[in-house]
């Protein structure tokens, strides 16, 4: 059984029955049963399905960002934007995917031409968490129905009705049966799932410790895997930003869905000349930052997803404080029903410390000081992990040093960095490997088969 608990009360919101090895097994025939028609499929009825699911998370989006407020807590007004965020890049792909599947063309040194085509591979299972936990599948869903596979889910189980209620929109948007179903089980059976051969390839989004397992077993099955993992991002601030902005986005970074995003900017690096200043402005508008019901529209910080989570936070402030960082302020538990803890951040860390190089994933911030841009590099380097970066700065000449050195994914310049839906997404180091989004995603689990006409 699967129960799910709401994070801002500690009640139990309800149970399901997890799937058995009879109930996988019907899964998986249905899901092969699904893809030998969708393949066959023209893209005019992909897109269709496409922007018929865009439209149903457009209308119903009250009622889905309610449900993930519910079951994970994060705040009501960034839930409708992850409802949002969803229904347009449904609707992006519907629009612009189709070119991307366009053939390529080759000229061969005997005379002869060769055409690369797009071909769809079959059934993709996707493993994935609880953070965005509508983003995060629609992310790999929508590529996966343009190309013409099919999709199983392992949602988080905390997040189960969620999971229920994505496969419900896919056959109201036309979807046929078993286009897109959950698998309500627990991690257990994941391997055995990985290693079927009805399962073609597997991506997974969620912790270092979840990737490797799905990635030894698909390594072992010989089955490709896209990862995207966790991240220690660095903010940095340089002399030229627009300081007022660069404080309220660095603490949005830090504290958006509750801190508990893989690529929100967790340790904010400040040139030494300008760090009194901003660690001043910084703190101030950190302890500021609304704490309260996820429901409210005016809430910044609501619980963490579970007090489980909760509680790793706060080991890992109790650690920091062992190895000598400074807890400036808050990151403490907050003794009410729930999971709830204040905002806090650390100074004084130590790079090569736990503090230092793991992802801390809760709403405490990291602050350091950098004397000039070849130190705020290696601090934002020295972490095992190589997701997303954001760098505050004018000057054009530090811009492209950044972007050439950063070891990340990806860097996004005066601004929160984040996934656009236009854009390739993704990391490197333990970040994970593969890309999502863009043709690149959309190609990831495609056969890109040769055609030689000599
Ligand atoms: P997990 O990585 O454990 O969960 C993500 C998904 O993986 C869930 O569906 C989970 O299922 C599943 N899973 C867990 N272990 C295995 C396994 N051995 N084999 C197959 N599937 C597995 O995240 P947690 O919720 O435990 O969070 C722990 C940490 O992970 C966080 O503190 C954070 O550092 C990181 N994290 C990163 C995210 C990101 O966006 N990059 C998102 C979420 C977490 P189930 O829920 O049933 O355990």
């Amino acid at each position: 059984m699967i129960t799910t608990t709401n994070p801002a009360t500690g009640e139990t919101i309800a149970t399901y029955e997890t799937l058995d090895d009879n109930g996988i097994d019907a899964k998986l025939e249905t899901a092969t049963r699904a893809y030998g028609e969708w393949r066959g499929t023209s893209l005019d009825a992909r897109t269709t399905v496409l922007s018929a699911l865009g439209d149903l998370y457009e209308a119903n989006k009250e009622e889905l960002a309610r449900l993930a407020v519910t079951e994970m807590g994060k705040p009501i007004t960034q839930a409708r934007s992850e409802i949002a965020k969803c229904a347009s890049l449904l609707h992006y792909y519907a629009e612009h995917g189709p070119p991307m599947l366009d053939s390529k063309f080759w000229d061969l040194s005997d005379g002869g031409r060769a055409e690369g085509r797009w071909l769809p591979q079959g059934p993709v299972l996707a493993v994935m968490p609880w953070n965005f936990p509508y983003w995060q599948v629609i992310r790999f869903l929508a590529p996966t129905i343009l190309a013409g596979n099919v999709g199983v889910l392992k949602h988080a189980s905390i997040v189960q009705g969620v999971a229920q209620r994505m496969e419900e929109l896919v056959m109201e948007a036309g979807g046929p049966e078993g286009l897109f179903q959950n698998l309500c089980v627990s991690s257990d059976p994941i391997g055995d799932i990985i290693a079927d051969t009805r399962i073609v390839a597997a991506t997974l989004t969620g912790s270092e410790g979840a990737g490797s397992a799905v990635a030894q077993q698909a390594g072992k099955h010989l089955k490709k895997v896209v990862l995207e993992l966790g991240g220690s991002d660095p903010f940095i601030v340089m002399p030229s930003a627009d300081l007022d902005q660069a404080v309220k986005d660095a603490v949005t970074a830090r504290i958006q869905n509750n801190g508990q995003s893989c690529i929100c900017g967790k340790r904010t690096i400040v040139h030494a000349e300008i760090y009194d200043d901003f660690s001043d402005r910084f703190s101030a508008v950190l302890k500021d930052v609304k704490l309260g019901d996820p429901m409210d529209d005016d809430t910044g910080l609501g619980p963490l997803s579970s007090e489980g989570q909760r509680d790793t936070v706060l080991k890992q402030v109790a650690k920091a404080r062992k190895e000598g960082c400074t807890l400036l302020f808050g990151g403490e538990k907050i003794d009410r029903p729930g999971a709830w803890m204040t905002a806090g951040l650390l100074t004084d860390v130590p790079l090569a410390s736990k503090t230092g190089t793991d992802e801390i994933f809760g709403p405490v911030g990291q602050l350091y000081k950098a004397r000039d841009v070849d130190e705020a590099t290696t601090i934002a380097n020295a972490i095992p992990f190589g997701l997303g970066s954001a760098v505050w700065t004018r000057d054009e000449g530090e811009k492209e040093h950044f972007a050439n050195a950063i070891e990340a994914g990806m860097t996004t310049f005066n601004g929160v960095n984040g996934s656009r839906i236009e854009a390739p997404f993704g990391g490197i180091k333990r970040s994970g490997h593969g890309r999502e989004l863009a043709e690149f995603g959309l190609h990831e689990f495609m056969n890109l088969k040769t055609l030689v006409n000599p």
